[in-house]
């Protein structure tokens, strides 16, 4: 037998997470070992080496987002900086209004945030997007009441990977004063993100989803945001946002993820594009494929299609060799409310989400292209056969 070609299952699935980049991984050695004093100890020199290397990550997790480094609050990831984000805010301008809105697609992290939020007595709208999973611009306007206090837009959603005009969004917030949460979980990496002229007062960060380490993020505040209430108490660490011992090594290995993606973007985009625009043209060429989400407004490595056969599902949740996502791995396979959402409550019928990243080989693409083809055609001849109905 010919040896095979790529190691299998060929990893397909870098929305859900991504390998920590071996670079990222020598970073963070040092400060599980020798150099494992606590940032907060301010009276030897293990502390205050690790308080500088904390401090230098937050500068390169600023230099990402173009923010300052006193605008980056450390947390475990983007579920939590959205939690602190969307409570702290709206607990934060209780006094002024209870009316939050946001949208449909989101991620769990944010709508079952903002449903414990109306627990507590606050009012959330969500919006439909269109078919196409953008919001439209002018519906979103129409739903901003003089109560509004909070939006939360995601910049990239994370199952069909289409980019949220936040440009366009946030002005239309600032313009009435009310705060604009974005979830960019997805966009680190893959999307330019300036928030000097991004008109965005919190903005969700995570690493691991960039080739860093699972259990750190960041909340970026702009400076002048209205204090938010905290939902961490403790020892008062950032700035009394967010309480708990830095986690140095977990940072260290943040800042350098990103520091890697702020450098490498530049030529890894186009490379990702190309390896998905690849499997995009292959797997469209099949009748019985359609691609939910639109294809302009999306970021370079993502590609979901809905394969529209019926009873194809088992082959779906049979695809032994590549490791692709079959419904957004956040929801444990669940029906997915994205698909839901933007077709008016009908879910899009077997979808498969791919999303190719840093350590694809163009021989892996080439070899799933043709994987999910040979399934694919194997589904359409068991319909084609007389029994079908
Ligand atoms: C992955 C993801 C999250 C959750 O991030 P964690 O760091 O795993 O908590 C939140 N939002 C989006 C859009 C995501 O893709």
């Amino acid at each position: 037998m010919p040896a095979l070609p790529v190691s299998l299952p060929v990893y397909l699935d870098n929305s859900a997470t991504t390998p920590v980049d071996p670079r990222v991984v020598e970073k963070m050695l040092p400060w599980l070992t020798s150099r494992f004093g606590n940032p907060a100890s301010s009276s030897h020199s293990f502390g205050h080496d690790a308080r500088a290397a904390v401090e230098a990550a937050r500068g390169a997790v600023a230099r990402l987002v173009n923010a300052s480094a006193q605008e980056i609050i450390w947390t475990s990831g983007a579920t939590e900086s959205n939690n602190l984000a969307l409570k702290g805010a709206a607990q934060a301008c209780a006094a002024r209004g209870r009316h939050l809105v946001s949208v449909q697609t989101e991620h769990n992290a944010v709508l079952d945030t903002l449903r414990d939020l109306e627990k507590q007595g606050y009012t959330v709208t969500l919006l439909a997007p269109q078919t196409n999973g953008l919001l439209d611009l002018a519906q979103f306007e129409s739903a901003l009441r003089p109560d509004t206090t909070l939006v939360s837009v995601m910049m990239v959603n994370n199952e069909i990977g289409v980019v949220q005009d936040i440009a366009a969004i946030g002005a239309i917030c600032r313009a009435r004063g009310i705060l604009l949460h974005v979830d960019a979980a997805q966009a680190t990496g893959k999307v330019a993100i300036d928030l000097k002229t991004l008109p965005v007062d919190l903005m969700s960060l995570t690493a691991h989803k960039t080739y860093g380490p699972k259990g750190i993020g960041a909340l970026y505040v702009r400076k002048g945001t209205p204090a938010l209430a905290p939902q961490m108490h403790g020892g008062g660490h950032e700035r009394g946002m967010r309480s708990g011992t830095l986690a140095t090594h977990q940072i260290v290995g943040m800042g350098e993820c990103f520091r890697i993606a702020g450098e490498e973007m530049a030529t890894e985009v186009p490379r990702l594009r190309a390896l998905r625009d690849k499997l995009h043209r292959g797997l469209s060429a099949l009748d019985c494929v359609r691609v939910n989400g639109d294809m302009q407004q999306r970021i370079a490595n993502n590609l979901n299609i809905s394969v529209m056969l019926p009873d194809c599902d088992q082959m779906i949740a049979m695809l032994t060799d590549v490791a692709v996502s079959s419904a957004s791995a956040c929801m444990g396979g669940g029906a997915s409310h994205v698909l839901q959402s933007i077709y008016g409550g009908q879910a899009a019928p077997n979808a498969i989400r791919i999303t190719v990243g840093r350590f694809n080989t163009e021989e892996e693409i080439d070899f799933a292209l043709d994987y999910l083809t040979r399934k694919i055609r194997e589904c359409q001849a068991r319909k084609a056969a007389p029994a079908a109905a």
